[in-house]
């Protein structure tokens, strides 16, 4: 290693190109004695011009070292940036995590003031993008780009819909009671892989963990938990999410002549995925007002997942340690991204029941667990478990395979007679639980009553059922406090009943 690093053992590398030096230095140091006694015995000129030129030669040996000790610092420096984005990674399971791994150490190592992580996010509706400025005391901002970004036929109009919102403008029981809806894309069954189909359009992947209030988290309650726009950052339009969204259509006219006006941007890399790095950086250009971008790829066996952008005020380009610094951060996270990804992919197959789409038993006790921990006083719960009716003669008829198309028929009917607040699973094989969240003292019978009636409007002729039933038994809390499991079991009498009694109908508990 290098002088400036004393206590390093040296290598034997090392030690040769200090033997080259002292022996140059040598030669050098003979070369001008030699010539400085000649130039003072006789009075030869070609004497004085060999001296002159040792002296240049010496000078510019001296810098020629400088040059190499500093391109050696940096190759050092940007080997241990990489390292640490490295080490953070390997740490990271999950997404939020990845984007805090990587980006303090890439804006040091780039020079970079602001850092922009562009990912598609798991449920695959939209693409997320966290801008991070250097500066100290400013807070991180998200934005929700449209998902044609990755896309290299995307047209080119500038339209963003910024998700962060300053704190200010946020009455703090509103974030947590989630009642700002997050404008995020629908999220269609089957693109959320961390989450049954019962996910409602808004809540985040990572919903099952409950807020504090005991309702699943939101989007952009994570967003403002996160913090605002930065200071002199904040994506352009509005302030806070009203003002945003109807300020799309002219801040769509501003980005526009922003992005006609600001330098194409940098990319690394060439092909395919390099121009669709070229359209996020273009995109967040404009959303925030950056200039001097450099973009690479984030890119998985999927394809392109996003990019990362590094940007900076000033004009120069580029260096080549930050574009090997950006490169090997992005290849990096795309590893981290995918396995992110992947993990939540297992953690949802885990908690869905494959046949319906629904949430199995596994996640509807692990909800009820987690409700029974965040519930607070007044919270009113309510259970409804559903049994199809005489389904051991249906299968017995019509066959097994029959019996899971009507299983799935069901659970669609159960689904779209629940409100978006409910938790429907499939509990056991021909049996659905619903829990109910804050039911007023009348909706439960009211729900259970819709299944009902869903299940019986079911067409199922094309199959050759001429129609089938379900019965449903209802347990709303008594007191506040009542333990779930305590209503489940009530809920499970009353079905009893309702079987009892003649079965196609709801009898509450
Ligand atoms: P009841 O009205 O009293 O509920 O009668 P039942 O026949 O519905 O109830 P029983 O518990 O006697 O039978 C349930 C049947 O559900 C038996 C089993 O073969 C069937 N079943 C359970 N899981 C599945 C499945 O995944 N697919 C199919 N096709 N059938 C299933
Ligand atoms: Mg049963
Ligand atoms: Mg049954």
């Amino acid at each position: 290693m290098s002088s400036t690093d004393p206590g390093h053992r040296r290598d034997p590398e090392d030690r040769s190109v200090r033997r080259a030096w002292w022996l140059l230095s040598g030669a050098f140091i003979a070369l001008v004695v030699l010539a400085l006694a000649r130039a003072l015995t006789t009075s030869d000129p070609l004497a004085w011009g060999l001296l002159v030129a040792a002296g240049v030669a010496s000078l510019a040996a001296i810098a020629h070292r400088d040059a190499v000790v500093g391109l050696e610092a940096r190759g050092r420096a940007e080997a241990e940036n990489l390292a640490r984005i490295l080490r953070g990674l390997s740490r990271s399971v999950s997404v939020d995590a990845i984007v805090g791994a990587i980006v303090d150490d890439l804006a040091e190592g780039t020079g970079a003031d602001h850092v922009v992580v562009v990912r598609r996010r798991a449920d695959g509706g939209v693409l997320e993008a966290t801008l991070v400025t250097r500066r100290a005391g400013v807070p991180n901002s998200s934005t929700v780009l449209p998902l044609g970004d990755l896309d290299l036929g995307a047209g080119t109009s500038m339209v963003a819909v910024p998700m962060a919102v300053d704190p200010a403008d946020v009455e703090p029981a509103a974030v947590l009671l989630g009642t700002r809806a997050a404008p995020v894309a629908p999220i269609r069954p089957g693109e959320w892989p961390s989450a049954p189909t019962l996910r409602r359009p808004g809540m985040d992947s990572r919903d099952d963990r409950l807020d504090e209030g005991g309702r699943p988290g939101r989007a952009i309650d994570r967003r403002v938990r996160a913090g605002g726009s930065p200071a002199g950052l904040r994506p352009r339009g509005g302030s806070g999410l009203v003002g945003m969204l109807a300020d799309v259509g002219r801040r769509r006219t501003a980005t526009e002549s922003y992005a006609a006006r600001a330098p194409r941007a940098e990319v690394i890399g060439s092909g395919p995925s390099a121009q669709v790095a070229a359209r996020i950086a273009e995109r967040v250009k404009a959303v925030y007002g950056l200039s001097h971008t450099l973009a690479a790829p984030l890119r998985t066996e999927a394809g392109v997942i996003g990019a990362i952008v590094v940007s900076r005020r000033d004009r120069d380009a580029w260096d080549l340690p930050a574009r090997r610094l950006l490169e090997g951060a992005a290849i990096e996270a795309s590893a981290a991204f995918a396995r992110a990804y992947s993990f939540r992919e297992a953690e949802a197959n885990a908690s869905t029941d494959p046949l319906t789409g629904l949430p199995n038993r596994r996640y509807f006790d692990e909800f009820c667990g987690l409700l029974a921990r965040r519930r607070r006083a007044g919270d009113a719960v309510a259970v409804l478990m559903v049994d199809i009716d005489k389904f051991k003669v249906l299968n017995d008829t019509f066959g097994h395979p029959v019996g899971d198309v009507v299983l799935h028929e069901v659970a669609n009917a159960i689904v779209s007679a629940v409100r978006e607040e409910d938790v429907p699973a499939r509990i056991g094989g021909e049996e659905f639980a619903v829990l109910l969240r804050n039911p007023g003292p009348d909706v439960a019978l009211e729900v259970g009553e819709r299944v009902c009636a869903a299940v019986r409007a079911l067409d199922l002729s094309h199959h050759g059922v001429p129609g089938i039933s379900v019965s449903v038994g209802v347990a709303n809390a008594t007191e506040a406090d009542e333990p779930i499991p305590a209503i489940i079991e009530r809920a499970d009498q009353a079905l009893l009943r309702a079987k009892r009694a003649g079965r196609d109908r709801v009898i509450a508990g």
